[in-house]
């Protein structure tokens, strides 16, 4: 039973990490939106101890606990998050060795690509400069330029819902077009080892500038966002952005958050964008495909916290 009258004060006393916690932290500091009110107790563990720690006094008190990897791929309430935040960016450690790459849950992905580059491996070549973390990057099964990180080959190490170790190796059929096993657990991943292919470092190069440039030119670094905000579906027979762009929605602006003029299925923070700002564009597109094409669109950004 999930219980949002937490008392605070009494769950802080529980939480004695090595690590850092801090109260009512703002969200905005953490998302790629920049946006999000105040997370009720917020975790920054330094070692795995502390996660086994924060998670079983999560449960043991009956309070919500979330799980942050670079905050790419949420929107977070104004009113922002009751319960624990556990901050996974103490955990970005990335070594090589020989073939395989073993890299901590919280390092960005794309350092992942770029260090492998260095090592003349390839296999990540194709989310070079997609944000987010590791960790984000499997519970999502981020997929860019026709691959989806799962089919990497790997094993993920993580902590199941009783907090054992468990191993997954990768690819597995659980996987699928941005679904992973992980979504609608309360697993939390600690790490990923993967197997990549020697392979000439000039090719791997070009193909991380290709699709970096890419990025830059579809104006992805411009304005805080979350990037695509809807699902693709093959039944829709086009892109969700297509959809969006021929309702008419490019450009749409609420309050401080707006449909990107430059991309129809990536809404953008103006400067002042309130999470309920976004949250109204996203209500109207998906009714606006619904009432006029008779499309659901799925949001992939995640809805997190108090709403
Ligand atoms: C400009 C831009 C471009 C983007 N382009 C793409 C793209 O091409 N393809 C794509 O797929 N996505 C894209 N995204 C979205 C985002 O980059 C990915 O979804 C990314 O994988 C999110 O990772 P994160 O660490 O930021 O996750 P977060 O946003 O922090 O979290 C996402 C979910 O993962 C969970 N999670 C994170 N880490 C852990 C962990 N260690 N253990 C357990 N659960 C965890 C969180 O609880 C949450 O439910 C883009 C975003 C932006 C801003």
């Amino acid at each position: 039973m999930i219980r949002v009258d937490i008392n605070v004060g009494d769950i802080v006393k529980k939480i004695n990490i090595s690590g850092q916690v801090k109260l009512h932290e703002p969200m905005s500091r953490h998302t790629s939106f920049k946006i999000g009110g105040p997370a009720d107790i917020y975790t920054v563990p330094a070692d795995e101890a502390d996660i086994v720690l924060i998670a079983g006094v999560a449960q043991s008190e009956g309070v919500p606990l979330f799980v942050l990897g670079d905050g790419a791929n949420i929107l977070v309430s104004d009113k922002g998050i009751r319960g624990i935040v556990l901050d996974m960016s103490q955990f970005a450690a990335i070594q090589v060795k020989g073939q395989q790459l073993h890299c901590g849950a919280g390092a960005e992905i794309s350092d992942a690509a770029e260090i492998a580059a260095q090592h003349a491996l390839s296999g990540l070549e194709f989310i070079y400069k997609m944000p987010g973390s590791v960790g984000g990057a499997l519970w999502m099964n981020a997929r860019c330029y026709g691959q989806s990180i799962s089919e990497v080959p790997g094993t993920v190490h993580y902590l199941d819902d009783m907090l054992d170790h468990q191993d997954l190796t990768l690819p597995d059929p659980r996987f699928a077009y941005k679904k992973s096993p992980f979504q609608g657990s309360r697993a939390v991943l600690l790490s990923l080892d993967l197997s990549l292919q020697t392979a000439d470092q000039t090719a791997i190069w070009s193909r991380m500038q290709e699709v970096r440039d890419d990025r830059r030119r579809k104006g992805h670094f411009e304005y805080p966002s979350a990037g695509s905000v809807f699902k693709n579906n093959r039944n829709f027979g086009m892109p969700s952005g297509q959809i969006l762009d021929e309702l008419g929605l490019r450009g749409l602006r609420r309050g401080g958050a707006q449909i990107a003029p430059f991309h129809a299925n990536i809404i953008i923070n103006n400067g002042t964008a309130s999470a309920e700002d976004v949250r109204d564009l996203i209500l109207h597109a998906q009714e606006l495909a619904y009432k006029k094409r008779n499309i659901v669109l799925e949001p992939e950004v995640r809805l997190v916290g108090d709403w």
